[in-house]
């Protein structure tokens, strides 16, 4: 926890084929900077510690200063900083304007940002306008110790494999990663470094979309991947009446509800409900999982939560292979027993 600023080295480079250093691109909406962010920048520190390069944070936006020293804190030795009102709330083309017009002109080597719903829209656009690779979804990241390439991982064929993909001629590399499977690096607050700002003309008219109305999700649902205890269904509930089961079993615990890609597609969940390879990574430090069989792309999006409680009655389902505590039987019976002795504590 050193105070100290880090050694400023992440300078605009000439241009030409140079391309050199690392960037996380900082997601801030509504006056919230997804938290992915800082896991990134966390990870990158080791990424441009291995290549011996510098580490940057890029934000885009309108009034976005208090961002600034939070990015320092988590370990940007540089930030740049596009603000413009047109940038107020994100939209796709300026955004990605923007970015590619800031990326061209200082040629980073490696280009990061979160697979939420704003890098999962952006960052194949910027990829498109630079005409290089994007590795989407990477849950790994590291650096090929002989070419210094970044080594990007994610899972592929229904999350049967893991693929490691490498992006040799094109520059710069880019990929989206998970929000919560990096680890939130220490915050040192008053660390300085370097701010560069940026003017790049965005002109409304160039831009077809607008922003008319901003409409919240339900808050049971909302913030699925910071909650703290997930109550999660699968199709062994089998029927939509029957989530009240679970929902009482939350209510109690202060939990918030989840689920399977078949409780979504059954219509008993939202689809941003849903946890799992297409759906939200999650790591809470209590998952109860109630009827769920445990599929590969269910356990990719829980796997890594702190403690797992899984209710199944077949003794062969592979979700008791990852749980802490399994307990084989009917879940009728299970989980309002379970409701029932925690409201007595
Ligand atoms: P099931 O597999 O049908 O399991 C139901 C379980 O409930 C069974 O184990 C059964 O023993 C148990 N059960 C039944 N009755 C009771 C009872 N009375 N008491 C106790 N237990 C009972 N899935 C996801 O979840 N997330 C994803 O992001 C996702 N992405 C996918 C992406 C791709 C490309 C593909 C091909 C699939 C994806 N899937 C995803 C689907 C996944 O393969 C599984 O089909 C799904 O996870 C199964 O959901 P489930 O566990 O609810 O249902």
């Amino acid at each position: 926890n050193d105070k100290k600023p880090i050694s400023a080295q992440a300078k605009p480079v000439a241009g030409g084929d140079v391309w050199s250093g690392v960037w996380v691109i900082i997601e801030y909406m509504n006056g919230k900077v997804a938290p992915v962010s800082w896991e990134l920048l966390g990870e990158g520190r080791k990424l441009a510690d291995a290549i011996g390069c510098g580490l940057s944070g890029v934000i885009t936006g309108h009034q976005v200063d208090s961002v600034i020293p939070e990015a320092f804190a988590y370990g940007a030795e540089t930030v740049y900083v596009v603000d413009h009102p047109i940038l107020k709330d994100y939209r796709t083309e300026p955004y990605a304007e923007a970015i590619t017009d800031l990326v061209k002109k200082y040629q980073p080597e490696i280009i990061l940002m979160g697979a939420t719903s704003m890098g999962r829209d952006v960052f194949p656009a910027i990829a498109t306008k630079l005409q290089t690779g994007l590795t989407a979804d990477c849950t790994v990241l590291g650096i090929d110790p002989d070419t210094k390439l970044l080594q990007q991982t994610r899972p592929a064929f229904g999350g049967n494999i893991m693929a490691t993909i490498l992006c040799r001629t094109r520059r710069p590399q880019m990929a989206t990663v998970r929000p919560r499977v990096m680890a939130m690096p220490d915050r040192v607050d008053g660390r300085e470094g370097e701010t560069v700002r940026e003017e790049f003309t965005l002109n409304e008219s160039d831009f077809r979309t607008k922003v008319l109305e901003f409409i919240n999700t339900d808050a049971k649902s909302a913030f699925l991947d910071k909650a703290e205890i997930i109550v999660a269904v699968g199709l062994g509930l089998a029927a939509k009446r029957n989530l009240v089961i679970a929902e009482e079993l939350a209510d109690v615990l202060g939990a918030t509800i989840a689920g399977t890609r078949g409780a979504v597609e059954a219509g008993w969940l939202n689809h941003d409900q849903q946890v799992g390879q297409s759906g939200v990574t999650v790591r809470p430090k209590v998952y109860i999982a109630i009827g769920i069989s445990g599929a590969i792309q269910h356990l990719v999006g829980m796997e890594t939560s702190d403690f797992i409680i899984a209710i199944n009655n077949d003794p062969e389902a592979a979700i008791l292979k990852v749980a802490n505590y399994g307990i084989v039987g009917d879940l009728f019976q299970i989980v309002p027993a379970l409701t029932a002795e925690f409201k007595k504590r």
